[in-house]
């Protein structure tokens, strides 16, 4: 489905991140994939992961937060890949204190860190992609039901969450002329470090499995085949859209 593409993957941290079970569902369908790595902390995980299941793949150091670092990552992929079909954006961060007790005491810091690394990088990200996708493209992000709906914790990520969401339509008009996709996931919740820092976390894991009409949580898997479809021309006529992968947990009233 996807021979002869070429795609960029940020947020992969280790073999339980989603970006990774993203990664696989898209090295199945045939695509040829760059990762970047936030700083050498985290080269190592991706190196001994890529060796292992794709060899040879593209590993590039960037993080978000450092312009010159996404700048010089897509000069890299220019150089290496030419052309550019799609990015999945996996990344999100917010200060650990900010992710539990009441929103309404969110700092100014954490409330700014957590609105730039995980819905600043969107649009950041995009724009840098944007010109080498030159027959067009998709871009996909993960997002969750805490953009919408008040889930106790979730917090200033709720609140990032919404951004990138909006972003996701703003960016789909401004690239839609370039036949440039772009949609969010949003993901059921999955245990993965970020999610511990989530607190409560297993609570939440325990009630959206209760309360989901296939009553069970989503696999990572189920969310990198998602994204498969959203990278390739099965779902061309679909952009600026939140997707739930999340075994129906959203559409629950009572
Ligand atoms: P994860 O494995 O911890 O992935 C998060 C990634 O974001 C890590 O690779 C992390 O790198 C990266 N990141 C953080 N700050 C960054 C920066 N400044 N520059 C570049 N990368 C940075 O956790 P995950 O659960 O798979 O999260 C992936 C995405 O899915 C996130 O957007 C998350 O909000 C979303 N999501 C998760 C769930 C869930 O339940 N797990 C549900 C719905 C949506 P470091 O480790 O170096 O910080």
């Amino acid at each position: 489905m996807l021979n002869n593409k070429n795609g960029i993957i940020f947020g992969v941290a280790n073999k339980r991140s989603i970006a990774w079970a993203t990664a696989l569902a898209l090295h199945e369908a045939g695509a040829k994939l760059a990762f970047t790595y936030q700083g050498d902390r985290l080269k190592e995980n991706v190196e001994e992961l890529t060796n292992e299941a794709m060899p040879g793949s593209l590993l590039l150091s960037c993080d978000v937060s450092k312009q010159d670092e996404v700048d010089e990552a897509f000069r890299h992929i220019g150089e290496k890949f030419g052309r550019l079909d799609f990015l999945i954006h996996s990344i999100a961060f917010a200060p650990r204190e900010a992710l539990g007790g009441e929103y309404l005491n969110t700092s100014r810091e954490a409330f700014l860190t957590a609105l730039e690394i995980s819905a600043y990088s969107l649009p950041q990200l995009a724009r840098a992609a944007a010109p080498l996708m030159t027959e067009g493209g998709s871009i996909v992000s993960m997002s969750y039901y805490g953009a919408e709906k008040v889930v106790a914790g979730y917090n200033v990520m709720g609140v990032a969450k919404a951004a990138l969401e909006a972003s996701t339509r703003y960016l789909a008009k401004d690239l839609g002329p370039r036949n440039i996709r772009i949609n969010a996931i949003s993901a059921g919740p999955i245990q993965t470090l970020s999610a511990r820092g989530v607190s409560d976390f297993s609570t939440m894991l325990k009630h959206h499995a209760e309360r989901a009409p296939l009553g069970r949580n989503v696999e990572p898997r189920e969310v990198g085949q998602t994204a498969v479809f959203l990278c390739s021309s099965m779902s061309s006529g679909i952009t600026g859209e939140v997707i739930y992968v999340d075994c129906g947990y959203n559409i629950m009233g009572i």
